[in-house]
């Protein structure tokens, strides 16, 4: 396993991860979730991802159980939760310092810790003053409930406001942020957050590098029945990437990754780690075989040439177009 930096702090993250969306608590149960969570154990993962929202804190619950279960040593964890989707009361969702306070305490409850390594504020909340969101987190660390803090899809410009904020009134930036990014999906890590990287040096903890599994090249002669596709409640899904060309490039990639002699998730995997920006990439899994299989992506980086990025290219037709950078003018 490789560990790299999260973004301008000390803490070492593996350059592949796991996160419990989907899966955890909803697709599979602890025993299920002890295996998935083992096999990336045993593969060098450190850092296991989570929110309070996956299926309602129970994908919390689990996690917490299997750590017990398995007597990892703490300091040899790196673990997260996200805050904004509580529950159902007025004041159990969004970034106010109470839900902030609040959901952070429950769900160390459920993960059975005393802490998180890291905690995001899992969307930007329209409703609350910035301010009052990077001070909830300000407490939130200095209460030892969180070592670090971060974002997830929030705009470049919103997360600007809020490290300005922090650093205007002597308050712990955040330092990390959690986008989606995969072949598919590339504006916000290759365009808009150029700045944030290089005027903060973020650390990304990025998420679906596969696409939800579209990218495994697992769906090219339909929908296998136990897939994240064929769920009911994940049909939105289907029907978000069905109305695109997703599942033709997925079949295209899958000549290229054939030809390297790697599987279809090994090349989509490594193409995000070769990002530089990338902190770690978080993986997901309904069962063993998949970490193991996915584990193995850092071993195929090092196929990706140039030539090779420039047939994926080819095939993608979806590179952002260069920043009009004011700075260079
Ligand atoms: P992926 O896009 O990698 O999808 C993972 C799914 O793809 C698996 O659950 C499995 O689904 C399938 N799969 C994985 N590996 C293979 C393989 N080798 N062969 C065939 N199928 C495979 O990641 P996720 O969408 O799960 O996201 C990863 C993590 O990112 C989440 O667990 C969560 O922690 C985080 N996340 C954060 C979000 C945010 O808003 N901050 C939003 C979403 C995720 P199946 O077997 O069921 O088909």
């Amino acid at each position: 396993m490789e560990y790299r930096f999260l973004g301008n702090t000390g803490l070492k993250v593996s350059a592949l991860s796991l996160g419990a969306w989907v899966t955890m608590g909803e697709q599979i149960d602890v025993e299920a979730s002890y295996k998935i969570m083992a096999a990336a154990y045993e593969n060098g993962v450190n850092f296991f991802d989570n929110a309070e929202a996956y299926a309602e804190g129970e994908a919390e619950i689990v996690m917490g159980k299997v750590i017990k279960k398995a007597g990892w040593k703490r300091s040899d964890l790196v673990l997260s939760t996200k805050i904004f989707w509580g529950g159902n009361g007025p004041n159990d969702k969004g970034l106010s310092r109470k839900h902030i306070i609040e959901g952070t305490l429950a769900a160390l409850e459920r993960l059975q810790t005393k802490y998180v390594d890291l905690i995001f504020c899992h969307r930007p909340d329209l409703h609350t003053p910035i301010e009052e969101t990077v001070r909830a987190m300000n407490y939130v660390v200095n209460a030892g409930m969180a070592f670090y803090w971060g974002t997830s899809e929030w705009s470049a410009e919103q997360i600007r406001e809020a490290y300005e904020i922090a650093r205007r009134e002597h308050l712990i930036p955040p330092v990390m942020e959690q986008p989606q990014y995969n072949m598919l999906h590339r504006e916000r890590m290759e365009k808009e957050y150029l700045s944030v990287f290089q005027d903060y040096k973020f650390g990304t903890t990025i998420w679906s590098p596969l696409a939800s599994g579209i990218l495994s090249g697992k769906y090219d002669n339909g929908i296998p029945k136990d897939s994240r596709l064929s769920m009911d409640k994940y049909g939105w899904l289907l029907d978000r990437y069905g109305k695109t060309d997703a599942f033709v490039k997925a079949k295209n990639l899958g000549v290229i990754a054939k030809e390297l002699e790697i599987s279809m998730p090994q090349l989509a995997l490594a193409w995000c780690l070769k990002n530089p920006n990338v902190s770690t990439v978080i993986t997901g899994a309904s069962k063993a075989e998949q970490v193991v299989e996915n584990m193995k992506s850092l071993d195929a980086v090092g196929k990706l040439s140039t030539e090779v990025m420039q047939r994926i290219e080819g095939v993608l037709q979806n590179k952002p177009t260069p920043v009009d950078d004011w700075r260079e003018k």
